[in-house]
């Protein structure tokens, strides 16, 4: 517990979040599924070809009664420009 007051007790003032958001499709049933990216806590820093990129991976469930899970990777640039994307179980619609 002491390590998270100390933790967000110096912390500046909470600036306004950092989402990516984008929608699937489920392959399965059509349902449409919106998912989103926390840009400031979802991303882990990976090395690729001599640059560092940011990368995350997210596991979708619809509502209805579909089991389907659609699992989403993407990567980032260090400016957190979308620089590729791939969708499993789904496909991503505007
Ligand atoms: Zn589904």
């Amino acid at each position: 517990m002491s390590f998270f007051k100390k933790l967000f007790s110096g912390a500046p003032a909470k600036r306004d979040k950092n989402y990516y958001t984008f929608n699937v499709k489920c392959n399965r049933c059509g349902e449409i599924i919106e998912g989103r990216v926390d840009l400031d806590n979802d991303l882990s820093l990976e090395f690729e070809d001599d640059r560092s990129i940011y990368f995350v991976r997210k596991g979708l469930l619809g509502n209805a009664r579909c089991f389907q899970q659609i699992e989403v990777e993407m990567k980032f640039t260090s400016t957190r420009e979308l620089i590729e994307q791939e969708v499993k179980g789904g496909t991503f619609v505007e």
